[in-house]
């Protein structure tokens, strides 16, 4: 096993937090502020793309509960949840995790991005696009649905994104227009 988190796991040598079944929490290498914390799923998963929704809910979940503790007990006033996958995210260790790290007004680190990306598109999203047209094709990549273009003429049928439909709900024709 040439995984750095999986065989921490299997010898048991880290500085726990919690050991459970579908997600584990441990202390870092190098933390970056006191109380900084690793969540990964305790079974391997490469990175977000190929892990089972029921592992990533149960991560996410202890994401929660240790943000929760770092205000409890640390007096942390936020926290910053960090993670990558895949080649370009700059991913540390191929194994999913999540970075919780407490922070305070006074603790002077940043770990927000000051920089914006060069990339420019490539393939069918390559040169210059606009921004609704690469909303569309990550949509329609996935299925993803969003309400219905808002319109706003009152008791007549419109077409919103090639579908017939009521401009508004009826009885929405008395009263004042709710947009
Ligand atoms: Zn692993």
């Amino acid at each position: 096993m040439d995984c750095v988190f999986c065989r921490l796991i299997a010898d048991g040598t880290a500085h726990w937090m919690a050991r459970e079944e579908e997600a584990c929490a441990f202390t870092p290498l190098n933390p970056l502020a006191p109380g900084h914390t690793l969540v990964v799923p305790t079974r391997h998963c490469a990175g977000v793309f190929d892990t089972p929704p029921e592992v990533l809910s149960a991560s996410m979940l202890l994401v929660q509960r240790v943000a929760a503790a770092m205000r409890t007990a640390l007096d942390a006033s936020g926290v910053n949840i960090l993670s990558a996958s895949g080649p370009g995210s700059e991913q540390s260790v191929p194994h999913l995790h999540f970075h919780v790290v407490p922070r305070w007004t006074d603790d002077g680190i940043s770990t927000w991005p000051t920089g914006q990306s060069r990339h420019r598109g490539s393939g069918r999203t390559a040169g210059r696009r606009p921004r609704s047209w690469r909303l569309r094709a990550i949509r329609r990549s996935d299925g993803m649905t969003t309400p219905p273009r808002a319109v706003c003429s009152r008791g007549r049928r419109v077409w919103t994104r090639g579908v017939r439909r009521w401009a508004s709900p009826p009885g929405a024709g008395r009263g004042p227009r709710p947009w």
